[in-house]
């Protein structure tokens, strides 16, 4: 093992937060030498962005990450402009269900109210409207929900790539396949240890999504995480073949198996398969080192993405033919809390010269974490409040 060239700064994890910090950091300091370290490959299927897409919303329930998703929606502008390339379409973002269950995601009443604080425009819809317009039946009667226009789908590979290569452009050193062992921080700068190498940096960024937790523990910087294998299901269209079907999310009042939460993408309008995707927002079974991934998904949460196809969006064939896929989630245990991003100063020794950015539904806002991680790096006090994500 041998310690190859210092770095001024060390990225662990090239998934989008990881990419965007490398992305900021180097463009702002062009005379830095900024290394990121990825145990697998780009694009790959075992962490925080397998499949194609993401949910793309402006609107939160939580005030201060609602002014986040403002400030993140112009950053993806100023990325989508210098990528040249449309990373978010905005076919809209369609919740409904029981306006008063409060899930991971919020809740469709006070997500209305803070709606109404911030201006954002929305159209209210009812539990008929949703299923004459949409083209689902069967809604309970209680239901209830609204379109936001701005919302939509974010092109997750179009992201890592434009990010990949925007870093390349500004000096950034990637290697893949380096699986970091160990970070060490100590007064000078912080050491990093893979299984073939020891790397010497000022400072680190641990933006490792599933493996984050596992890293920081051996700091004894205990973060209150949990890891869920959350499943996806591709389904083919009968009808309504359309391309202006919004993203969709149903809030379910959780049952004795699980959450009960489901959401949806119509066909993607950069995709020429034509497939739905169904996914199941289910916080149960965490990852623990005896329960470790198998990378599948679980086959009675397929089953129950298909039954809520069977009976709720009659467009779709499920028994026909699907597919499924997992992809691991990383979510605060705290329903108060919804990431984790902030400097480890005073959290361990030399804690100083790490940076930490774990859990969440988080890809929304990889340009603008992407610059905080970036401002942190550099000591720099971040342009927006992050006190609500801090630890
Ligand atoms: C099913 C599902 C649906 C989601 N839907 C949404 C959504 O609609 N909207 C939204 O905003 N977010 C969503 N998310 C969350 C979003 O994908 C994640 O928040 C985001 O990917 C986190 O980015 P990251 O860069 O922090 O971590 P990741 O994307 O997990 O990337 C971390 C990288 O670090 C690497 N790594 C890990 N450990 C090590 C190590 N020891 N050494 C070296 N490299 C390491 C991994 O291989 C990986 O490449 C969803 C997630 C899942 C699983």
């Amino acid at each position: 093992m041998h310690t190859s060239v210092h770095w001024d700064v060390i990225i662990i994890g090239a998934g989008p937060i990881g990419l965007a910090a490398a992305w900021n950091y180097a463009r702002e300091h062009r005379d830095h030498k900024v290394l990121v370290l990825e145990q697998h490959a780009l694009f790959t299927q075992l962490a925080g962005t397998s499949g194609e897409e993401r949910h793309w919303r402006l609107q939160y329930s939580e005030l201060e990450i609602f002014r986040l998703t403002l400030e993140a929606d112009k950053l993806w502008r100023q990325l989508e402009q210098q990528a040249d390339r449309k990373l978010i379409h905005r076919i809209g973002s369609l919740w409904f269900g029981d306006a008063d269950v409060w899930t991971n995601e919020g809740q469709i009443r006070q997500t209305m109210l803070s709606m109404d604080e911030m201006r954002l425009p929305y159209e209210r819809l009812t539990m008929r409207e949703i299923e004459r317009r949409y083209g689902f039946t069967g809604l309970d009667s209680n239901y209830e929900g609204f379109l936001q226009q701005d919302g939509g789908v974010i092109d997750v590979k179009g992201t890592l790539a434009s990010l990949y290569s925007l870093a390349s452009e500004a000096g950034v050193e990637f290697q893949f396949q380096q699986c970091v062992k160990a970070v060490e921080p100590d007064a000078r700068g912080a050491t990093v240890l893979t299984t073939q190498n020891r790397y010497r940096a000022r400072k680190v960024l641990v933006a490792s999504g599933p493996g984050s937790k596992k890293l920081l523990r051996q700091l004894d910087i205990e973060l209150a995480l949990s890891t869920y294998e959350m499943a996806c299901i591709s389904m083919l269209r009968s009808q309504r073949l359309g391309a202006n079907d919004p993203f969709w999310f149903a809030f379910q009042p959780p049952v004795e198996s699980d959450s009960n939460l489901f959401y949806g993408f119509p066909p993607n309008p950069w995709s020429v398969n034509g497939f739905d995707r169904l996914g199941t927002d289910f916080e149960v079974d965490p990852i623990t080192e005896a329960n470790a991934p198998g990378y599948r998904a679980n086959p009675q949460h397929v089953e129950r993405a298909l039954e809520f196809a069977r009976r709720h969006m009659p467009f779709l064939e499920p028994d026909k033919q699907h597919s499924a896929a997992s992809c691991l989630a990383v979510l605060p245990t705290d329903p108060a809390r919804q990431f984790y991003l902030d400097s480890a100063k005073g959290r361990c020794h030399g804690g100083e010269h790490l940076v930490v950015s774990a859990g969440g539904w988080a890809f929304k806002f990889t340009p603008l974490m992407g610059q905080i991680c970036a401002d942190l790096l550099a000591e720099r006090e971040p342009r927006w409040d992050i006190s609500a994500l801090r630890f």
